[in-house]
């Protein structure tokens, strides 16, 4: 066996054990395997061990990564940042984007979006840690934008997504992943109907699902430390 696919193995059962505890099916837990900075090669090994879902987080590096891939045809999430001269790229050759935090994003998203492909799913994401934390709507005006991707034709709303500030203590990780949860549920119960909570990466992935993560994002524990080379 490969060490990515070891890795891999470790990963999945650390989410069935986790999920126990929870008392949740990991049936419910996607595994998105974050191959930002790694090879097109390091994916296909993933993808030879069973792994489907990739996130990647800066375009031009995915788009080379994709073509390279696309005899597998794996499903790719954005989650970097999103800057507005990259939407197009990104509607066209993603089935997921995690980190939706303005609406004129969502707006361009959804306006490129190939029509022949089914809607975009799209997580909006929170700053759930205050100012720790760059990127992210406030959680007080995370239903406003929610409602204005909803709206959207090629879009289609699924979750919330958070990258909370590190923390080593369990039960501080578990705070922000359980305000997120928390949001999610006043935004359902305010009429919107959303399945998706990303959160949870190598460190805090115990934590997230503790607190109901639907996707958890996980590069380090799969593919091991990233270079960042010239990337960023
Ligand atoms: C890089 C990244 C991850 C993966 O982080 P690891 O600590 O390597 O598991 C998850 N989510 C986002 C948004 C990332 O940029």
């Amino acid at each position: 066996m490969t060490a990515i696919a070891s890795n891999l193995q470790a990963v999945r059962s650390d989410i069935a054990r986790a999920a126990h505890v929870a008392q949740r099916n990991a049936d419910g837990i996607m595994l998105l395997a974050v191959s930002k900075t790694f090879s097109a090669a390091a994916v296909r090994e993933a993808f030879q061990a069973g792994q489907r879902a990739f996130g990647e987080s800066y375009a031009q590096e995915a788009l080379e990564k994709i073509a390279a891939l696309r005899d597998l045809a794996p499903e790719w999430h954005f989650i970097g940042p999103i800057q507005s001269n990259k939407t197009r790229a990104i509607a066209e050759n993603f089935v997921w984007v995690h980190g939706v935090d303005r609406p004129r994003i969502a707006e361009r998203l959804s306006a490129q979006r190939p029509h022949n492909l089914p809607p975009l799913n799209v997580c909006i994401q929170v700053n759930v840690s205050g100012e720790g934390s760059k990127s992210g709507v406030a959680p007080d005006e995370a239903a406003e934008l929610a409602r204005a991707v909803a709206r959207l034709p090629h879009l289609r709303l699924r979750g919330l997504m958070a990258i909370p500030a590190p923390a080593d203590d369990p039960e501080a990780q578990r705070k922000p992943f359980a305000r997120l949860r928390e949001l999610m549920q006043r935004l359902n119960a305010g009429g919107l109907a959303l399945d998706t909570l990303s959160m949870g990466m190598s460190h805090d992935l115990d934590a997230a699902v503790l607190e109901g993560a639907t996707i958890v994002r996980v590069g380090t524990a799969i593919f091991g430390g990233r270079d960042y080379g010239e990337n960023k």
